[in-house]
């Protein structure tokens, strides 16, 4: 049975989508059958995995309203070597549409059981905020994997999100857990980033990954080629690290989940 995780974090531009395509490439190359759920009608993920989100026909709006179930609507990243359940603009209207379903919370959680056999680990990537999709991101999962940048307001941020998913627990999933937190962007020269990376250490023990993803330019340069970095440049720092992410991922999962 698959094993479902969120990437989430409430800010935009904080290495969600990054994290979730390139964790994704990662895991297919460590053997994992995985599939990437865009919930973003951005549609980042879905083109940084080589897919036009233009040329569309089936998406996870689709899935969400009914239209179609998640096998029709997905595609094989032709670059990544794991599947995409793609998004496109399409899935800015659901969140209005979405409100005329009852359990309109569960909606890709029911979906996404059609499927659930056929991989191994599910990555969602979702929208910054809190909004009826990432709920049903959250409702979905098994887990939260938290990236996050060294900043002074970060920690701040993080309590918020951390009382967003208790919420979420108490109310709709009490199988959702924290899996951890990942710090991204890290640029050591930065003595503000060192001393925040140490405070999580001390705030969230072993809640935070030991893998630290650097600041790598060639991660950012990859989308542009319709490529995740881990293939687009696999000996970059950024991209080893993704791949010793996806190694520690696994075996956290191991050790949390019986498989
Ligand atoms: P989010 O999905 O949270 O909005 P993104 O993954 O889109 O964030 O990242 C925001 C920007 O930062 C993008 O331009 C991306 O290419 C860049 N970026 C993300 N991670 C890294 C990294 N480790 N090194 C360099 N640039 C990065
Ligand atoms: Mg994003």
């Amino acid at each position: 049975m698959a094993r479902i995780f969120v990437i989430a974090n409430q800010k935009g531009g904080v290495g969600k989508t990054t994290t979730t395509v390139n964790l994704s490439a990662a895991l297919a190359r460590h053997g994992q059958r995985t599939l990437l759920v865009d919930l973003d009608p951005q549609g980042n993920a879905t083109m940084g995995s080589g897919i036009d989100k233009r040329a569309l026909t089936r998406s996870v709006y689709h899935v969400l309203i009914g239209l179609s179930d998640v096998e029709e609507a997905s595609v094989t990243s032709p670059t990544g070597g794991y599947d995409v359940l793609p998004a496109n603009r399409d899935l800015a209207g659901a969140e209005v549409e979405l409100v005329e379903f009852e359990e309109r919370e569960t909606r890709l959680k029911d979906a996404l059981a059609q499927v659930e056999s056929r991989y191994d680990i599910i990555l969602i990537d979702c929208p910054p905020s809190l909004s009826l999709l990432t709920l049903n991101g959250f409702c979905a999962a098994h887990g939260v994997i938290i990236p996050m940048q060294c900043e002074y307001f970060a920690l701040e941020g993080l309590s918020d999100l951390v009382n967003t998913i208790k919420r979420v627990y108490a109310n709709f999933n009490t199988n959702l857990q924290v899996i951890g937190l990942l710090r991204v962007m890290f640029d050591p020269r930065i003595m503000l980033a060192q001393q925040v990376s140490a405070q999580l250490e001390q705030h969230f023990g072993a809640k935070v990954f030991r893998t630290v993803i650097p600041r790598n330019v060639r991660l950012a340069e990859a989308p542009s080629h319709g490529k995740p970095g881990v293939v687009y440049d696999p000996g970059s720092r950024g991209a080893k690290a993704y791949m010793a992410f996806g190694a520690e991922l696994i075996e956290r999962i191991d050790t949390l989940f019986t498989r």
